[in-house]
């Protein structure tokens, strides 16, 4: 049998507002600032269901969950990315390895990284050791470096046997 391995790629950014929740990786991060979105916004979480939804060349999610579709204002992102990971497995993939990167000026990310492995390994029954979580500020340049916005790229790798 023919083992078939595809890759796939993601990219988002939101918007920071004072006073939001800061929903990243599938957990509440403390900040003056969160994300401003449709859904809760989580800007890493979304990454990673475009770069699947890509490797199985199954278009985006904003077609799967629309941002005019009032069932998914404020959802967790979450819920969405345990339904991409359900409709990979219905045309019989499975996650190889998922690589991101956040950009984010601040606060600083790196101590939240554990909590944000286990949280979406838990999410997509994988083991932690295969995803690989980044954070980069962008050095106070652009829209990133001026707080003004969160953004993400994720790469992923799925097999199908
Ligand atoms: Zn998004």
């Amino acid at each position: 049998m023919k083992l078939k391995i595809r890759t796939g790629f993601g990219y988002d950014v939101h918007q920071l507002q004072e006073g939001l929740d800061f929903w990243l990786g599938g957990i509440k991060i403390p900040h003056t600032h969160g994300a401003l979105g449709h859904s809760d916004a989580d800007v890493l979480t979304h990454v990673i269901c475009d770069a699947l939804l890509g490797a199985a060349n199954m278009r985006d999610i904003g077609f799967h969950f629309s941002d005019r579709d009032p069932k998914y204002k404020g959802i967790d992102s979450k819920i969405l990315l345990k339904e991409v990971v359900h409709l990979l497995s219905r045309e019989g993939y499975e996650i190889g390895n998922i690589d991101s990167t956040i950009c984010l000026q601040e606060p600083k990310v790196n101590p939240h990284i554990p909590a944000m492995k286990a949280c979406l390994a838990e999410v997509m029954g994988i083991p932690e050791e295969d995803i690989s979580i980044k954070a980069t500020t962008t050095e106070h340049l652009g829209f990133v470096g001026k707080k003004e916005g969160v953004a993400a790229f994720a790469t992923v790798l799925i097999v199908k046997q």
